[in-house]
């Protein structure tokens, strides 16, 4: 199964390495660079799921994530917070504001898009040829 996946991330390279690896494994990855953005691309393009950097210009990654809950049609839509941020105790602030789940970077390459379907609740897609 392949899904509709909104990354939302300012940093150029993790960009680029999140949407290849999406796209290698046959998944449509749409691309937002700072929060407004991504609200706009959300009404828009009704993603399936949802990747989110947690620092991003103009609204930050609680605030997206705290919008995407209010948008009719997005509440089942998963969230999924991807950031640098190791403190202890970070995982839990993610879940209680809103984020349906958090995958650290750097990002595992060869995990990465599996990862992100389990929040589907999906079975793991294999690379594309
Ligand atoms: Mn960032």
């Amino acid at each position: 199964m392949t899904a509709r996946i909104l990354v939302i991330e300012d940093n150029p390279a993790n960009m680029e390495l999140m949407t290849y690896l999406l796209e290698a494994f046959g998944h449509t990855a749409l691309r937002a660079h700072n929060g407004e953005e991504a609200l706009t691309v959300a009404r828009r393009e009704e993603p399936e799921l949802i990747v989110c950097d947690v620092h991003l210009p103009k609204l930050d990654g609680y605030g997206v994530v705290r919008e995407l809950k209010r948008m009719a049609g997005f509440q089942g839509v998963p969230v999924i917070a991807v950031t640098a941020l190791a403190m202890v105790g970070d995982r839990e602030h993610l879940l209680a504001a809103g984020f349906d789940g958090y995958i650290a970077k750097p990002i595992e390459p060869e995990t990465f898009a599996n990862q992100l379907l389990s929040f589907l609740g999906r079975a793991p897609a294999s690379r594309a040829p």
